[in-house]
Formats: structure tokens, sequence, C-alpha cells
């Protein structure tokens, strides 16, 4: 029995996870998890899955009730409760929050040599040379969930004559607008992804491409090939899930219907796979599979993105941190959708990369000044 522990259980890829679980009560038990808003879910994982030890909550005063009912089971508040389920007793943690945030207690799950199902692709963009460093050295194993990487590990699985990692993109909802014609894109219109469905934070970044630009930036750090060896496509049908091609000219792709319950499960279940987890595709319906150049000058994040690769240093922390604010202040309607390339362009610039060897103090520091600079230079 693997145990298994989940940051951000209520989120999309929690609760994929959850239904994962559920439907191998015999493979796998659940020991641990949190929850920051959605506080109704609590009672019902609780009431299903009998294992748990830990739920990590946004504020003990709002689980009172829930705590004298469940008085076996320890409710531990803010980021001491990210701690707590990321250090319970499980085998494996799904780091699945959103942002920033996932950084800090996936460090501590990885102090305490527990494997990670990664999600939350911030951590790497923002930390990642730290990050897989602390992995290899409490030989830890990072498995991704992100769809596109779990594809490339699908297929880079006893292969090593790599040449190419090809990332595909679906582009968003508008892919085919101009920059200009993304002036006028509304809130709507950007949370209302063609092929996958996802909380706002990424459907938000998948619109701008940003989601790629730290896809990119995630693949450098997993599969340790060079920024050059990285190639993003533009797929609007998001079946082939990302492809690698090895030296002799072979390419392999994973393909699969868009669910995120295929990366998740076998995430968890490496390398065995697991029956019932999403529907077949059936190629009869599939007509046609399209695949475009991504112009790096159109799509300016991909652009930072390997801009980022080559600085290094604090540089990739800050172009998430940018982004994360000015996400944040769109979903909160105070700028345009075209406002975001702006921000994050300009805190880049006005940045001042560390230089020596990276620390995690670092990183926190250029996390909090690029927070800072958002909100002085751009809230009016
Ligand atoms: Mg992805």
């Amino acid at each position: 029995m693997k145990k298994i522990a989940i940051l951000g259980a209520s989120g999309s890829i929690g609760t994929n996870t959850l239904n994962v679980l559920r439907n191998h009560q015999d493979k796998f038990s659940l020991v641990a998890f949190s929850v920051h808003s959605k506080v109704d879910l609590i009672e019902q994982i609780l009431e299903e899955f009998k294992d748990v030890e830990i739920v990590g909550v946004r504020s003990l005063e709002e689980v009172s009730k829930l705590a004298s009912k469940y008085n076996k089971v320890r409710f531990v508040e803010k980021e001491e409760g990210l701690f707590a389920v990321a250090t319970s007793s499980c085998d494996v943690l799904v780091s699945a929050l959103v942002g920033f945030v996932g950084l800090a207690p996936t460090i501590k799950a990885i102090e305490h040599k527990k494997d990670i199902a990664l999600a939350n692709k911030e951590t790497l963009v923002a930390a990642g040379e730290i990050v897989m460093k602390k992995a290899k050295e409490n030989n830890v194993k990072i498995t991704p969930i992100d769809s596109e990487h779990s594809a490339i590990f699908q297929c880079l699985e006893n292969n090593n004559e790599v040449n190419k990692i090809i990332l595909t993109a679906s582009g968003g909802p508008f892919f085919k607008k101009t920059l200009k014609e993304l002036e006028d894109v509304s809130l709507e219109d950007a949370l209302n992804h063609p092929t996958w469905k996802m909380g706002s934070k990424i459907t938000i970044d998948s619109a701008t491409m940003f989601n790629k630009a730290f896809e990119v930036i995630e693949a450098y750090h997993l599969f340790n090939v060079k920024k050059e060896q990285i190639q993003v496509i533009i797929h609007p049908q998001s079946i082939v899930h990302s492809m690698v091609e090895f030296k002799d000219g072979a390419i392999k792709a994973q393909l699969g219907v868009s669910d995120m319950k295929v990366p998740i499960a076998y995430a968890l279940s490496y390398p065995n796979r697991l029956n019932n987890i999403a529907n077949y595709l059936s190629f009869d319906k599939v007509n046609k599979l399209e695949f475009y150049e991504a112009d790096l000058n159109r799509f300016k994040p991909l652009k930072l993105a390997y801009n980022a690769l080559e600085e290094k240093g604090t540089y990739p922390c800050v172009l998430n941190a940018a982004n994360e604010e000015a996400v944040n202040l769109f979903l909160n309607q105070k700028i345009k959708f075209i406002d975001i390339y702006e921000i994050v362009e300009r805190t880049l610039n006005a940045h001042t990369n560390s230089k020596g060897e990276l620390t995690l103090e670092k990183i926190y520091e250029a996390d909090k000044w690029a927070r800072e600079f958002v909100r002085r230079n751009f809230v009016c």
C-alpha cells in the first residue's frame, strides 16, 4: 500500500488525484491533505478516506467543529499545516498548490525523503536548480504530473540518446490572434480554454502562453537537457501531449484524451499502469492533428523563458512572481489582459540578477522584491 499526501486537495489536480485513489483503494491510502478555502470538502474527504492523519487548513477557527468530530485527525493551520502534510507518514507527496507558495512545503518533503508527484510547476520555475539538487542529495524521485512532462517522461523510459524534446502547446484560446487583437480580450474569453478544464491561474497562464514558458523551464530541470534541445510546437487538439526526438531521427510521442487523471495515475503508480483511469481515445473521431511553429516574437513569454534559462540566478523566480501578481490583477479586473506581458517584462528589466551561489534566501528575497515592484508600479 502506497501512502499518499496531497497539497491542494480541493483544486483541479487534487480532486482528480482523489478520483484515482478512490478507484484504486487496494493500492493507495490517503494519509494527509490540505485544503485552502473549500472547507466544506474536508468532511467529505475524511468520511471517504479513513486513514487520514493530518489535515492542513487555512485557519483552525474555521474547522473547530470538524476537529472535535474527528479527534484522531490532527488539524494544522497556515504554513505549518502545509509543512505537516508534506512531512506526514506519506511515501509520495502530490504537490498541487498553485504558485510560489508550493515551493517551501515541497522542499520540506524532499528534505524528509518523500517522493514528489509534481503538479506545482512554479516550484521548478522559481528554484529549479535548488530543488533538483536537493532531490538528488536526498535520493528523492520527482515524477511530473504536468501532462506534457509526463508524456516526455514516458517517452524517455529506457532511452537516453535524446536529440530534442518537443513540448506541445494547445496555444490556448488566442493563439491565432495578433498582439494587437489581444488588446480587446475579456476575462471571460481568457478563462475559456479550448481543450483543458483547469483552475483560473493556470487557465490565464495558458491564454498568455506563460504556462508554456514555465513548462520550458520545468522541462529543462526535470530532464537535464540544454535549452536549445527544447522546442515548443503549437498543437491545438491537445492529443499529442509531447514528444521526444532521438539522435537517429526517431520520434516517440505520447497521445491520449485530455484528462489529468492519466498523468496523475502514472506519477503515483510508475512504472505500472492502472485500469479505469480515463476514456480511451477513438482515432476515428480524431479527424486531424495540426502542428504550428511557436513564433517567439508573437509568444513573448517563450522568449522570456529562454532568456531565463540563459540568465539563471533569480531571474526565473522574478519571472514567476511578476506573472503571479499580474494574473491576480487581471483576475480582479484591475488590468487588461495584454498588460500582463508588459508588467512581467518591465519587472524583469528592473531586476538586478543575483550573482554567486543561488540560495533559497535569495529566491525568497527576489520573489518578495518582484511582488512589491508590481504592486508599487502597476496598482493604482
Ligand atoms: Mg501542462
